[in-house]
């Protein structure tokens, strides 16, 4: 019982602070359902206290040189790198996901986004531009002010990361506010930034569901909200900052293509489509899970595929042996397996899969269905879970068209030995993120984020840096003014 309880439930102005006026949260270990620690929703007043110690704060950071930033940045880096395996069971208690993948995906890529924006937030310039007569304009790389984080529970870590690591290099604070299912990584990176140095109130953690997230969005002293979550709660919280003229980066859902043509290396895709789709039983937004296959590879393809899936070993997240966890609550799991049965019932192939799993704990099977078709509700909504979709197809202009009939646009991926068909094809896909034989890549380099539905803005990358400064012009005469009167 209580086996990760942290030592308060929200880190604000430098310290644990703990009000427990606030609604109870109760964490639960997916793999057991065992209660591993209680939170508090943040009150008023915790809100207030938060929010009051971000701007108090953010007035001192964005005098701090880039340089000294950035210092403090890659010092947290290198902490989280330290503790990564204290850190991704935690991850693991918190989420249920395997300690195989979160020993190398979680504390890891949270250290590389601190240490890629520490690497550049000296770089944070603006620049100079020469008009006739010697007049002349700079411009000046300015913070937004204080920033709102909001988390999904599937990367609680890399998202309180990805965030707060270009907000705080370009010098604006942060408030953030984790996942209520998932709430206690991101207390361990506001605690480890500030051992790394970073003054108190820059970085704020706060609890609680989506009313907290209400309260924050729409606080008048917030300037950004960057959201990771569905694309419904995406319309609402884009709505509420627009009322406040706020900026926003929307990192939503999707329902992304996977293209397998004939020529393809079998065991590449067959594992890219795995990638895809299973890793992190499926609660990744970026999932293929649209997969279509060319008809000539088609029973080679699902041969295989079943094959390697049925290798997948289920259980205890905490082995290392184990690839493929729970699903994060119950809430999650039952989700999923209304879409399996609405899958069987609307005509789809099981190929293999769609049972829950008769042990303690939040499992389901990974599942994928064959000649699944493009209005089955399977193929159109996102489930995010491990339900694979496999769709047949003939024709290049045949699957463009229909990897591009859906309302989302995160990521699409194609598999083919032909060069050129492959850049061709991801030039024709409305995604963000886009994939020549692999699969849901997210190097801290590449820009991330989605088009249509599913967002606006790009997280990581020196595109980042846009979404978290704003530029501010001078013009400089150099001569006499020429006013008309
Ligand atoms: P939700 O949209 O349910 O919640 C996301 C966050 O928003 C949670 O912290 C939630 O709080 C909070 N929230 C809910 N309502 C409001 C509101 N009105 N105002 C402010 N905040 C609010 O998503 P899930 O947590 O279920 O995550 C799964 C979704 O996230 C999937 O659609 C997935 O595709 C997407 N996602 C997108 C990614 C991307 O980068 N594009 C990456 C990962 C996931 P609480 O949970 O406490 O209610």
């Amino acid at each position: 019982m209580n086996r990760a309880q942290p030592k308060a439930s929200h880190f604000i102005n430098g310290a644990y602070v703990e009000d427990k006026a606030g609604r109870p949260i109760e964490v639960i270990y997916p793999a057991t359902g065992e209660v591993i620690a209680t939170v508090y929703a943040a009150t008023s007043e915790i809100i207030e206290m938060a929010l009051a110690s971000a701007v108090a704060a953010q007035a001192e950071w964005a005098k701090v040189s880039g340089m000294e930033r950035g210092r403090i940045l890659r010092r947290a880096a290198d902490i989280l790198r330290y503790r990564n395996h204290d850190l991704s069971v935690l991850e693991t208690l918190d989420t249920g996901k395997p300690l195989q993948e979160t020993l190398v995906a979680d504390a890891t890529s949270g250290a590389d986004a601190l240490e890629y924006f520490g690497g550049i937030a000296a770089g944070v310039t603006g620049e100079h531009i020469s008009l006739s007569g010697g007049d002349f304009v700079y411009t000046v790389r300015e913070p937004l002010g204080v920033c709102v984080g909001i988390g999904a529970w599937n990367y609680p870590t890399q998202i309180a990361c990805w965030k707060g690591a270009p907000a705080l290099a370009c010098g604006n604070a942060m408030v953030f506010k984790p996942s209520e299912t998932t709430p206690l990584s991101s207390l361990k990176v506001a605690e480890i930034l500030h051992e790394a140095g970073l003054p108190a109130g820059v970085y704020n953690v706060v609890q609680g569901m989506g009313e907290v997230g209400d309260a924050l969005v729409t606080d008048p002293r917030v300037a950004k909200v960057s959201l990771t979550g569905s694309a419904t709660t995406g319309k609402k919280v884009y709505a509420a900052a627009a009322a406040g003229m706020k900026h926003v980066t929307m990192e939503l859902g999707g329902k992304s293509p996977l293209i397998v043509f004939d020529d393809a290396d079998l065991e590449d895709a067959v594992g890219g489509a795995i990638l895809g789709n299973f890793y992190s039983s499926g609660q990744v937004c970026s999932n293929g899970t649209r997969v279509f296959v060319q008809k000539g590879i088609k029973d080679a393809f699902l041969a295989r595929l079943k094959e390697r899936v049925e290798a997948a070993v289920i259980g205890d997240p905490l082995d290392e042996a184990t690839n493929f966890g729970p699903m994060v609550s119950q809430g999650q799991l039952d989700i999923v397996q209304r879409y399996i049965d609405l899958g069987v019932a609307e005509g789809a192939r099981l190929i293999t899969g769609g049972a829950r799993l008769n042990i303690d704990g939040y499992f389901v099977q990974p599942t994928v269905f064959a000649d699944v078709l493009d209005d089955m509700t399977i193929a159109r909504e996102e489930i995010f879970g491990p339900v694979m979709s496999v769709l047949d197809f003939e024709t290049e202009d045949e699957v463009i068209a229909r990897a591009n009939d859906t309302v989302y646009g995160l990521a699409g991926g194609v598999f083919t030995a032909d060069l050129t068909r492959g850049h061709r094809v991801v030039g024709a896909l409305e995604a963000g993120s886009c994939w020549i034989n692999t699969y849901n890549q997210a190097p801290v380099e590449e820009p991330f984020g989605g088009v249509k539905a599913s967002g606006v803005g790009r997280e990581n990358s020196k595109a980042a840096i846009e979404h978290y400064s704003q530029v501010k012009s001078i013009y400089v005469a150099m001569a006499p003014v020429d006013a008309p009167f």
